[in-house]
């Protein structure tokens, strides 16, 4: 029997309780960073857009977490899964609770453990491969576990009446009644590392020989394996949680080299992955930025016009909380984005990092794709940097008829026609002394027009300027919808209607009713 601490725990349960408290701390999104990791990679190499440098932190990762899986097995499930630790927790708390559980039949779980499978399939060849976009932002049960993590998340309405807290909370109610119940019978993550799992070498043993007719091992076993048919722990459904090795009133279960040192050996290598992970991606970003740069700076002089040199802060809503940057401009070109602090999962926002900024310098705009996986970290760096580049002052050539405005949000730069001989605004020629402006497409006297649309929470109002023909400002005057999802869409949205002249654009991915929201009320105010 095993020496307890505090007459009710044994040291090395202690030990695993304190690393799930710190690991759901310090790394909630572990999980999901897992599963988008191996996705990212997965998706890159079906679509043929593989970019080695922007997926380092994904490759390192991944490739550390299925090694530890295939050397050691699920430590990862046992000791460092927040979801697994919240599974936990309820169990324990059901338990508290004195709830009267169902008896599973074996044959019955073991039908229900092949769900995760099927539903790993379904996700691979559904979600990742035909790219349908199901179970994505809210309506994931992951991703909303992950923003009620941090702090103040619960008062985030839109993400407290979502489909995902609705599949969020069917998932506490199984694991009130059934341990461990997502990680035993829904878990795609888990499916993975089962499967990797199979070729463990650390093995967990227990000779039947000496157990008579005892079966706590059994009773206690987290996973459900019925271990007393057993001499050594086969099962891909392990997760390692050691409790087989604590409960046994014989001190029979054992393992080589002991639970105590392997736990300490898989979870110092698990978690040096994430450190790995991140110290890797940061710098293959750096290389990255460093050749864009080296490549922009051999055609000195081509950006002169497009912004005054200088460094410019900004910030915006990312997935925790603020992300803010530093945007240096060199002889026109936007030529180093340093991150001055955010508070996202540290995995995530690299994922971001890595393909956004390399893309923003490349591209030298803010408009570029978000990171699938980690969508919010990207847009808070893509409207971080639009902020700070609505405070550089615009260099004007004198002959340059476009002028630059910054638009009623703050956020983004526009194109602003005025009423002066132009190579783009074509001017008609006239022998009137005064030029005169060739009609957009828009048949509206010059002025300003309002217009309503119906956006996800209520009303949203603007107010459209036509000059000339031509859609020169777009004014959002109020709306309702929660600030983090309307300002997404808000300045997309407007570059969009501005760059078309009309209101046939795509929406804003993540922000569809917002931006539906915005295309109605300029539709509206134009008369269409
Ligand atoms: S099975 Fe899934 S949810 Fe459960 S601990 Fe493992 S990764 Fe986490
Ligand atoms: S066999 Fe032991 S270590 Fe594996 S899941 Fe069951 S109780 Fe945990
Ligand atoms: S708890 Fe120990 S003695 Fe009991 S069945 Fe399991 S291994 Fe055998």
């Amino acid at each position: 029997m095993k020496k307890k601490l505090f007459h009710k725990i044994t040291a090395l349960t202690l030990t695993r309780r304190i690393i799930q408290i710190a690991s759901l701390i310090l790394f909630p999104g572990l999980f999901l960073y897992s599963f988008s990791a191996i996705k990212s990679i997965y998706v890159a190499l079906i679509t043929g857009t593989f970019n080695g440098p922007a997926l380092t932190g994904q490759l390192v990762f991944t490739a550390s977490l299925l090694i530890i899986t295939a050397i050691m097995g699920r430590f990862f499930c046992g000791f460092l899964c927040a979801f697994g630790t919240m599974g936990d927790f309820f169990w324990y708390l059901g338990t508290k609770l004195k709830l009267k559980r169902p008896k599973i039949g074996s044959r019955f779980d073991r039908l229900l453990k092949k769900l995760k499978y099927v539903l790993l399939i379904f996700v691979v060849l559904v979600i990742w491969t035909l790219g349908v976009s199901i179970l994505e932002g809210t309506a994931n049960p992951w991703t909303v576990f992950g923003m009620l993590t941090k702090f103040g998340g619960w008062t985030d309405m839109d993400t407290v009446l979502s489909l995902g807290m609705l599949l969020l909370l069917f998932i506490i109610a199984g694991s009130l009644y059934i341990e461990r119940f997502f990680c035993r019978y829904l878990c795609p993550l888990g499916a993975v590392l089962a499967i990797v799992s199979k070729t463990r070498l650390f093995k967990i043993r227990k000779p039947r020989a000496k157990c008579g007719p005892c079966r706590a091992c059994t009773k206690h076993c987290t996973m459900g394996i019925p271990l007393y048919r057993t001499n050594v722990v086969k099962s891909a459904e392990c997760i390692d949680c050691m409790s087989c090795v604590e409960i046994c009133p014989r001190d029979n279960v054992r393992a080589n080299p002991k639970p105590a040192f392997a736990t300490a050996v898989a979870v110092v290598a698990l978690t040096g992955m994430y450190f790995e992970g991140n110290i890797a991606s940061n710098q293959a970003t750096e290389r990255q930025i460093a050749a864009i740069a080296a490549s922009l700076s051999t055609k000195q002089g081509a950006y002169a016009g497009a912004y005054s040199d200088g460094t410019y802060t900004g910030s915006a809503d990312g997935y925790h909380g603020t992300t803010s940057v530093s945007v240096t401009v060199t002889e026109g070109a936007i030529m180093d984005i340093h991150v001055v602090s955010t508070g996202d999962d540290t995995l995530f926002f690299n994922q971001a990092k890595a393909q956004v900024i390399p893309a923003i310098i490349a591209a030298q705009s803010a408009e570029v794709d978000t990171v699938s996986g980690a969508t919010f970290s990207s847009f808070g760096i893509i409207n971080a940097v639009k902020n700070a580049l609505s405070s550089v002052p615009q260099q004007q050539p004198e002959s340059d008829p476009v002028s630059f405005a910054v638009d009623s949000s703050g956020e983004t730069p526009m194109p602003q026609l005025t009423p002066s001989p132009s190579p783009v605004v074509m001017p008609t020629p006239s022998p009137s002394p005064t030029p005169t402006i060739q009609p957009g497409p828009i048949s509206l006297a010059d002025g300003d027009y309002s217009g309503t649309g119906r956006g996800h929470k209520g009303n949203i109002d603007v107010t459209v300027t036509i000059v000339n023909g031509f859609i020169t400002k777009i004014n959002i005057d109020q709306y309702r919808d929660t600030k983090k999802y309307f300002s997404r869409a808000e300045g997309k949205m407007i570059d969009r209607v501005l760059g078309a002249q009309g209101v046939n654009v795509d929406t804003v991915s993540g922000a569809t009713h917002s931006s539906e929201g915005i295309l109605e009320a300029i539709a509206d105010a134009l008369g269409l």
